[in-house]
């Protein structure tokens, strides 16, 4: 099992050097991936967090596996 040492990241997301998995985002340079593997920031003074890969918005404490 691959514990990720080497990680290399940019605007699109973030990738594993040494095993590949996409960890965050599409991947780096957005290869790696289709579909994003979000990353959420919460949003100050708002109720919602944001993916900061692909911008899309859920409520806060939603951990997406209902
Ligand atoms: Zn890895
Ligand atoms: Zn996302």
């Amino acid at each position: 099992m691959c514990t990720h040492p080497m990680i290399q990241g940019d605007n699109y997301g973030t990738t594993c050097m040494v095993c590949g998995e996409v960890l965050e985002g599409y991947g780096f340079w957005a290869e790696g991936s289709n579909s994003c593997h979000h990353k959420w920031i919460p949003e100050p003074d708002s109720k919602y967090e944001v993916c900061m890969y692909c911008e899309m918005t859920r409520p806060k404490g939603d951990n997406g596996e209902s």
